[in-house]
C-alpha cells in the first residue's frame, strides 16, 4: 500500500536525512508529490528460481549471441558493446537509443548526466537502478551520437527483443522519439506516443520523453512526471 505525501510533508517512517534528499531531488526535477512504499521495511522473500534462469539466458545473448558482433558497421568505431544491466527479472524495463562516450567508455548503459537524470526519474516512483533492466535499442555507439540508422536497427533490435523475452518485464518505459517508434511500431512523434499504454505482442509499453531532451527541455518535466505516476499505477496493479 502506498502512503502519499505532499512534498515538504515530514513522516515518521523515513529517517530525516533521507527524506530531504529525497525531497531536494523531487523538487529539482519539479515534482510535488511523492509516493513511499509502506511496504519497505518488509521482509525480502527468496529471489525466484526463475530470476537465476534469466541471468544465465541474458548471459548467453551477451557472450555467446552478441559476443564480438560485427553485423553492422558501428563495430568499427565503438570501444565497449553496451548490453545493458540491472535486475534480470526486472518487473520495469527501461529502453533508450543507443550509448553514447560515456557508456561506450565504460560498457554501461545510462552512465553520463542523461543516466543521472534518468535514476531521479526513477527514483521519484520507487525504483533503484538496480531494480529494473536498462537497455537500449543499440548496443554500440553511432559516430557523434548520430541517429540510428535502418540498417543498424535491423542488425540490433533482435538482440533487444530477445532482453524483452527473458526478462518479461510487467512495463517497458520507452525512452524518446527512436525508442518509442522502435517498441510501438509508429512513425508518430513522441509528444504522440507518450503518456499511453501500448499492449504490443511482447508486452506493455509507454513512452514517455528522452532524458537527454528533458535537460534541454525542462519545462517538459510535469509532463515526463505524469508518465512516471502512469508506470507506477501500471506496476502496482495487481497481476491477473
Ligand atoms: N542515451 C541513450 O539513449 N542511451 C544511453 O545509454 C545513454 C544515453
Amino acid at each position: 500500500m502506498n502512503e502519499r505525501l505532499k512534498s515538504g510533508t515530514p513522516s515518521a517512517a523515513v529517517p530525516d536525512d533521507s527524506i530531504e534528499n529525497l525531497l531536494e531531488y523531487y523538487r529539482d526535477f519539479g515534482i510535488e508529490e511523492i509516493y513511499l512504499n509502506a511496504s519497505a521495511s518488509e521482509p525480502q522473500t527468496p529471489l525466484p528460481a526463475e530470476t537465476s534462469l534469466n541471468a544465465d539466458d541474458l548471459e548467453k545473448l551477451r557472450i555467446v549471441d552478441i559476443g564480438n558482433c560485427v553485423l553492422c558497421k558501428l563495430h568499427k568505431g565503438r570501444k565497449t558493446i553496451v548490453f545493458g544491466e540491472g535486475n534480470p527479472n526486472a518487473e520495469l524495463m527501461l529502453v533508450g537509443e543507443a550509448p553514447g562516450a560515456d557508456e561506450d567508455d565504460q560498457g554501461r548503459p545510462f552512465v553520463g548526466r542523461a543516466g543521472q537524470l534518468l535514476m531521479k526519474m526513477i527514483n521519484a516512483i520507487q525504483y533503484e537502478r538496480k531494480d529494473v533492466f536498462i537497455a537500449n535499442v543499440l548496443k554500440c555507439r553511432p559516430p557523434g551520437n548520430r541517429a540510428p540508422e535502418p540498417d543498424e536497427v535491423k542488425s540490433c533490435s533482435p538482440f533487444l527483443w530477445k532482453q524483452i523475452s527473458i526478462i518479461k518485464p510487467k512495463l517497458i518505459l520507452a525512452l524518446g522519439t527512436f525508442a518509442a517508434q522502435t517498441l510501438i511500431d509508429s512513425k508518430a512523434s513522441i509528444s504522440s506516443l507518450r503518456g499511453r499504454v501500448y499492449d504490443m505482442p511482447f508486452g506493455r509499453v509507454l513512452a514517455t520523453f528522452h532524458p537527454s531532451f528533458l535537460l534541454r527541455s525542462p519545462q517538459k518535466k510535469p509532463e515526463a512526471w505524469e508518465d512516471l505516476k502512469l508506470a507506477k499505477k501500471i506496476l502496482t496493479e495487481p497481476a491477473d
